[in-house]
């Protein structure tokens, strides 16, 4: 049996160190805005060299944190791609705003100045990308589209830590980037994390305001806000994982160039240099077939994402199918095939023989 994703392998490298990380956060007897905290925003915003990083307590906090920051007019649409995950439509609903899908480019599944210029309007004042299975959309087209019609863009990087183009890493190019620290993620935790980068003082400033009741210091609260905070034992982890998260990406990358260099018969994503191959997903026309040959064969799979947002009861849209062809396309032919740096090289090799004997 090869597993789609096994944590349990990680953790055996990494056992002393997390060990040591608990013991010293028990210690210390501070378990919420104290000194690993500090470290892990330090480190974070160093790795991906930006001033600002503030932890909060998930990516979906870290993308509604940065919608609330932004302080938008409350007619105010933002657009989304049609294929992702939920919250990136959450966060826009939660705090009272439209969602504005958006289809995406067939090769990448990530939204282009394509795809988005239909739906932008004189209500339009932000922009969610969403660098999706790890890839980096075009941020730099869409940045100059974005500052032409002066809206607010936010990379959701929940699936791209550390993922990078010729200018910079994946989440410093708009206002601000977000990240899920879900255990499963490139960089995870062991729990709920996420948080919010960006060199903008202003809105660094009251995305932590606002994830700390507004207070300005102790028992000063200038804005109404809530709880969202990143606790000392998931910072002390990160700062751990942290060190690691290069050389397994590049894990990452070399069993998917290996995918992408010996499956026949399927649709395979192109591996490009800064790729962090969150989920390395084929397509497959008949894919139902496709599924019980895995099973068949106890290859462990998944599918990333099985419904396009449209065609979900919150987001619901009566047309859909027709409004975002491609993004229906990629939902009704992905397979995610297991990806994580541990896999041994004689399992990427039997991933690749199952595959190729469906026929
Ligand atoms: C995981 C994920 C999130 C948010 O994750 P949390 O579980 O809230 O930390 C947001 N966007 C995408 C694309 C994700 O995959």
């Amino acid at each position: 049996m090869i597993p789609f994703f096994d944590l349990k392998r990680q953790y055996k490298s990494l056992r002393e160190e997390l060990n040591v990380a608990q013991d010293d956060v028990f210690q210390s007897g501070m378990f919420l805005k104290s000194s690993k905290t500090k470290a892990f925003e330090k480190s974070f915003s160093e790795y991906l060299n930006i001033p600002h990083c503030i932890a909060c307590a998930s990516g979906t906090d870290g993308l509604e944190l940065t919608l609330r920051a932004l302080n938008l007019p409350r007619d105010s649409e933002v657009i989304v791609p049609a294929l992702t995950w939920v919250s990136d439509a959450e966060a826009v609903l939660n705090i009272g705003l439209s969602v504005k899908f958006a289809d995406v480019d067939p090769r990448t599944g990530c939204i282009t100045t394509e795809t988005i210029k239909t739906h932008l309007s004189e209500k339009t004042k932000a922009l969610i990308v969403v660098h999706l299975y790890g890839q980096m959309a075009k941020m730099n087209d869409l940045m100059e589209l974005a500052d032409c019609h002066h809206i607010y863009v936010i990379e959701d990087c929940s699936h791209a830590h550390g993922a990078y183009n010729a200018n910079g890493r994946a989440g410093t190019f708009g206002h601000t980037g977000v990240f899920s620290f879900y255990p499963t993620k490139n960089l995870g935790a062991y729990g709920d994390a996420g948080a919010v980068i960006t060199s903008d003082e202003a809105i660094a400033q009251q995305v932590r305001l606002l994830a700390d009741h507004g207070q300005v210091r102790r028992d000063q609260h200038k804005i109404s806000g809530s709880t969202s905070r990143i606790d000392e034992l998931q910072a002390a982890f990160l700062e751990v994982k942290l060190k690691y998260l290069d050389r397994w990406n590049e894990r990452r990358r070399a069993i998917a160039t290996y995918y992408t260099e010996n499956l026949k018969n399927v649709w395979t994503p192109s591996i490009s240099e800064g790729h962090v191959v969150h989920q390395y997903v084929i397509r497959v026309r008949e894919r139902e077939k496709m599924l019980g040959h895995l099973r068949k064969h106890e290859l462990g799979y998944a599918i990333h994402y099985p419904a396009i947002l449209p065609s979900l009861e919150p987001f619901f849209e009566e047309n859909w199918k027709s409004s975002y062809p491609v993004a229906t396309d990629i939902a009704q032919q992905a397979i995610s095939l297991p990806i994580f740096p541990e896999l041994t090289d004689s399992e990427v090799e039997n991933v690749v023989k199952i595959v190729n004997s469906f026929i």
